[in-house]
């Protein structure tokens, strides 16, 4: 194994990863060597004579973490984006052995006292904020996991662990078995009127491969939504909504076979109790310990304020409508199954602008261009190409990041193309985090993958403005990485930001795409070169707020719905699941849904998921990044002083602060639910 060791490009690594070098046989041995000489280490720093202290224990475990990530990085990023059957296999096998080192790591005793140690110690005051904060975040971890718990506790804290992962993956089977159960067959051609030829040809094959004749619908996203949005035929959406909405319940055409209903009553006792054995008063409390949000009142305050503003705003959409579908159909009672639907017909009216229409003004080449100089003009760095970098496969790019006086800030891949053997979807990856220490320096590179059709011959690739939209939002989260001054890795970049702070600086940089003073360097037509006429983007922008009141309730009627669940837990009550809904409904939901909606039993973000008391985060992010942006906009998109405090607090200092701290610190004030209300156009 030592030969194989040596020449192992995972082991070796000095720098960026050799992708071209790094096959499917290298992933078992670096790992199994890796977290062979991770044990060894740790027990060696722990067996030490001098005392415990930054420079002693922590700074050498980062050491090892960071390398370990090095190595880990390039294969988990491979099996994203070129993936075989020898590299899944790899993969597959060796992640449960990491998943196992960490795990060991965080329950370790003897490691939780000596970071006590640390923290007790002399020396740590004269500790840096980062390094500060990486011990007192390690100490909070420790504690989540039970570590300072006695014996008795501890063991059942162990149970309670394993029970949840197992009740979680029941519930997600569950929910998939019921939804794949059920299909609707149609036979009679009329039945498909008003849907799209891409939802029929869907229903086509489905049937073929099922044997059957005519069409197959299915409970599957892309085979349900087109019905609900487009489908001429009301009782086919009302049965499919039906279908839909009493998944894995004791409700419905399946009544009762894959009830997730004692599952999700065991679900929210059991969180409850490991809540208390932390301390907490219940789970909700023990969510946010990780979070931004500072107290449990703090959350359910910021959800109904928003409710409470944008429920006449809804109220208003939902009249008009109603009012189309008395128009066009003499509809008097509008159903759940109806607002779908009627809703995409009055879009098409008010907005007769496609996705597709925009498309010439946004070729690849251009869009890059644009987007470069945006974060160019905002954040005074330049990005440049740099050729000759080993990379995985022939489409993809390197480019660096350098700020004031050419200095190497960070360097990211760029991946844009869909192709076989890669992952759907669009996300920024951390290569190698930034780490600055007497032994080593690191600065942070990225991988930013998007799916995006690929250029056919010479023509580019051209991408609509949601795609545009998709690759600011990516840019973002690159640039939180990319743009770090923290030296720790532990809490540089997006490590250690509270999770509902992280989607900040992305959701702050889609806005640039809305901003004609950006889209004037990020849109030119890809035969005539000019720029987006002024009436398409007055399109564009009208299109962002379509029903925006009817989408923040449906949002905070989920998550209202789900902070109450867990907060308001009384062990001598259970759950109360379907009286939190309908009381949360009362409050929040204008369209009001039949009463054998089972919405709860397929809400895999939170009993699945890892959402638990968490699923606010989306919004709460939101408000965030609008008022982050509302100062922008108050001195000027690009202004230099707001840009240059962004870079110091949220960008620069990621995790190393808290993120409430930062957020004071560059707005001059705490987030205000006025600017999500504002940008949203629910408040003017
Ligand atoms: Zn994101």
């Amino acid at each position: 194994m030592a030969a194989l060791t040596e020449s192992n490009p995972l082991v070796a690594m000095g720098g960026l990863p050799p992708f071209s070098a790094i096959g499917p046989a290298h992933i078992a041995p670096a790992v199994e060597h890796l977290l062979a000489e991770g044990r060894q280490s740790v027990d060696r720093l722990l067996g030490q004579d001098t005392p415990y202290t930054w420079e002693s224990l922590v700074q050498p475990l980062q050491a090892l973490d960071h390398r370990l990530n090095r190595a880990w990085s390039p294969v988990r990023h491979l099996h994203s984006v070129a993936d075989s059957e020898d590299l899944r296999e790899a993969y597959n096998r060796c992640l449960p052995q990491i998943t196992a080192y960490a795990t060991e790591l965080g329950l370790d005793e003897r490691l939780y006292k000596a970071y006590q140690a640390v923290a007790d110690g002399n020396g740590f005051e004269a500790l840096d904020t980062a390094q500060r904060k990486t011990v007192a975040n390690a100490l909070r971890d420790f504690h989540l996991e039970g570590v300072d718990l006695s014996a008795e506790k501890k063991q059942r804290f162990k149970a309670i662990s394993e029970r949840l992962s197992t009740l979680k993956s029941k519930f997600q089977q569950n929910l998939l078995d019921a939804t794949h159960a059920w299909t609707k067959r149609v036979t009679d051609p009329d039945q498909l009127a008003g849907l799209p030829d891409s939802a029929r040809s869907l229903a086509l094959q489905a049937a073929e491969r099922e044997g059957v004749e005519g069409w197959l619908f299915t409970l599957d996203l892309p085979s349900y939504m087109p019905v609900m949005n487009y489908a001429d035929d009301r009782e086919l959406r009302r049965q499919m909504y039906e279908a839909y909405v009493t998944r894995a319940s004791d409700m419905g055409p399946l009544a009762g076979r894959w009830d997730n209903t004692p599952l999700m009553e065991e679900i929210l006792r059991l969180r409850h109790e490991k809540a208390h054995l932390l301390g907490f008063e219940n789970y909700a409390e023990l969510s946010l310990a990780k979070k931004m949000a500072r107290s449990t009142q703090e959350v359910v305050t910021f959800l109904r304020d928003l409710a409470r503003h944008s429920r006449p705003v809804a109220e208003r959409e939902l009249a008009e409508v109603a009012a189309l579908a008395r128009e066009l159909d003499e509809v008097d009672e509008l159903q759940a199954w109806d607002v779908p639907y009627y809703s995409e017909k009055l879009r098409q009216r008010q907005y007769d602008l496609s996705q597709e229409d925009l498309r010439p003004y946004f070729p690849v080449p251009q869009v890059l261009e644009g987007l470069f100089q945006v974060i160019s003009r905002l954040f005074e760095v330049t990005i440049r190409p740099r050729e000759g970098v080993d990379i995985w496969h022939a489409d993809v790019s390197f480019f660096e990041l350098r700020g004031a006086r050419d200095v190497l800030r960070g360097q990211f891949y760029l991946d844009l193309y869909a192709r076989p053997h890669k992952r759907g979807g669009a996300w920024m990856d951390e290569c190698i985090v930034r780490m600055h220490s007497r032994q080593e320096s690191w600065e942070p590179v990225a991988y930013v993958v998007c799916n995006f059709t690929p250029p056919v011959g010479d023509h580019p690739s051209l991408l609509t403005h949601q795609e545009v939209n998709t690759l600011f939002h990516e840019f973002g989260h690159a640039l939180h990485h990319l743009l770090t001054r923290v030296d720790s890795p532990g809490v540089a970049g997006i490590n250690g930001v509270a999770w509902d702070a992280v989607e900040l600086p992305s959701q702050l940089m889609e806005n640039w795409c809305w901003e004609r003073e950006a889209l004037n360097l990020v849109a030119r037509h890809v035969e005539t070169g000019e720029g987006l006429p002024e009436q398409l983007f007055e399109k564009l922008r009208s299109t962002r707020n379509f029903q925006a009141g009817l989408q923040m309730l449906r949002q905070l009627e989920f998550a209202l719905f789900d902070f109450r669940l867990h907060l308001e837990y009384e062990p001598e009550r259970g759950a109360r699941i379907g009286e939190f809904l309908d009381d949360v409904r009362r409050e929040v939901a204008v369209v009001k849904p039949p009463a054998y909606n089972r919405f709860a039993h397929g809400f895999a973000h939170i009993f699945a998921g890892g959402y638990g008391a968490g699923y606010y985060s989306y919004k709460w992010a939101e408000v965030l990044s609008s008022d982050a942006f509302a100062r922008f906009q108050e001195s000027g998109v690009f202004d230099r002083e707001t840009s240059r405090r962004f870079l110091h607090t949220v960008l620069g200092q990621g995790g190393a602060r808290d993120a409430m701290e930062l957020f004071v610190e560059f707005r001059g004030r705490a987030p205000q639910v006025e600017a999500l209300l504002r940008s949203s156009g629910i408040a003017t």
